[in-house]
């Protein structure tokens, strides 16, 4: 079962991830890394950047793996 997604090259345990931003960033800054990509914001205010692509991935994974039965450190009645 997969526990980890790869977004910018790095495996994300896809737990960690808070949010995932709807619309490409942009902030105007000349020195901006990341235009157009899109935030995955993580845990402790850590950000990682996917493209569209590794965004959609992203969400596909996360759909999948919070429908997976059998969640170990949730006790449900
Ligand atoms: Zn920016």
């Amino acid at each position: 079962m997969a526990t980890f997604c790869i977004i910018d090259d790095k495996y994300i345990p896809m737990y960690r991830i808070m949010w995932i931003s709807a619309v490409p960033h942009f902030c105007g800054s000349p020195d901006c890394q990341h235009e157009g990509d899109y935030e995955i914001r993580l845990e402790h205010g850590e950000s990682v950047w996917a493209s569209q692509t590794e965004r959609d991935q992203t969400l596909t994974a996360l759909e999948a793996w919070e429908n997976e039965p059998g969640l170990e450190d949730e006790e449900l009645e």
